[in-house]
This record gives C-alpha cells, sequence and structure tokens, in this order.
C-alpha cells in the first residue's frame, strides 16, 4: 500500500513539504465500525507550513463520500466529507500542555516518525462524531422520529417554566 507513509513532521514544515493522494475507503480499518459499507475513495492533501504566529503546523485537506451506517435506522447514509484542520505541531510535552488549554487550537507533539494516515483516519472521526443520521424526514425509523418529539418538549419545558415564573411577578 502506497499510500502509508510516515514523516518527519518539523522537517515537513522546514521544507514546505506537501503530499496527496487517495485512499480506498477500505483501508481505513478504524472507520469501519461508522460504516455501511467501504465503498469509494477520498482524496487527501497534507501541508507543512508556518501560521500566522510563525509556528509550525501540518494542514490537512480531506474531501470525498463515506456510505455512513444511519445512527438511528442504520441504512445506507451518503456523507460528503470536506475536512480542513490545522495541526499546530508543539516541540515538546510542555509546549503541547500549553497549546492544549486552548480550545481553539488542535495540536499534537511533532515526531520524527509521524504517520500521516493515522493522522487523516483521526480526523476524519473527528468530523463524523458531529452527526451520523439522516434527516428526519428521510429516515425510516419511525420510533426515534417519536424520541424527538419527547425531545422537543423537554427542551420547551424550561420556557415555559420561565413564562410562569414571569407571571407571578
Ligand atoms: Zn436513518
Amino acid at each position: 500500500m502506497s499510500v502509508r507513509f510516515v514523516i518527519d513532521s518539523l522537517d515537513f514544515v522546514r521544507n514546505e513539504s506537501e503530499r496527496h493522494g487517495k485512499i480506498h475507503v477500505a483501508e481505513l480499518t478504524r472507520l469501519h465500525s461508522y460504516l455501511f459499507d467501504d465503498d469509494g475513495e477520498l482524496t487527501y492533501a497534507v501541508t507543512g507550513l508556518l501560521n500566522g504566529n510563525g509556528k509550525p503546523i501540518l494542514r490537512i485537506v480531506i474531501n470525498g463520500t463515506l456510505n455512513l451506517c444511519c445512527q438511528r435506522c442504520l441504512g445506507k447514509l451518503e456523507h460528503a466529507l470536506g475536512v480542513q484542520t490545522d495541526l499546530l505541531l508543539a516541540k515538546n510535552e510542555n509546549e503541547l500542555r500549553l497549546y492544549d488549554e486552548d480550545d481553539k487550537i488542535d495540536c499534537i507533539l511533532a515526531s520524527n516518525n509521524m504517520n500521516v494516515m493515522t493522522l487523516i483516519e483521526d480526523e476524519i472521526i473527528l468530523n463524523l462524531s458531529i452527526s451520523s443520521r439522516h434527516p428526519k424526514d428521510k429516515c425510516s425509523s419511525e420510533s426515534l422520529n417519536n424520541s424527538n418529539q419527547t425531545t422537543n418538549a423537554l427542551s420547551d419545558h424550561p420556557f415555559a417554566a420561565l413564562a410562569a415564573l414571569k407571571k407571578t411577578h
């Protein structure tokens, strides 16, 4: 499998390197539990560059379509993947801890032995956790549509309670 590759991450940035290519979905073994089937291909690009503050980052871009399993009805759910993320490279554990305190920064420890496919797989998994369900009107699961209504009823409740409070003042 020629797509597996390992980089020296800080060297990769220093040389302003870029690697891009295609990955068969079937190769992303950690994704399999999310998938309806492993058809398809993703394109990726990894670029080493300095951000606005002169800090080394890896920019990861991934595009393509995955056939996910809908978490409601377990049917096939096409998911268009459009990931672009900048990973700041921390030079040591102290730097990593410092950056980790900032929620807006995605930071990883620099390494001279970094498996880029693992990073790509991580980013895809992060992207998937946001939503993997059909829209309500397209989903074949009835029971979960009902439980959504329950959720709506619950979320209405605090406002109803507030309104009631206001009336008493
Ligand atoms: Zn569904």
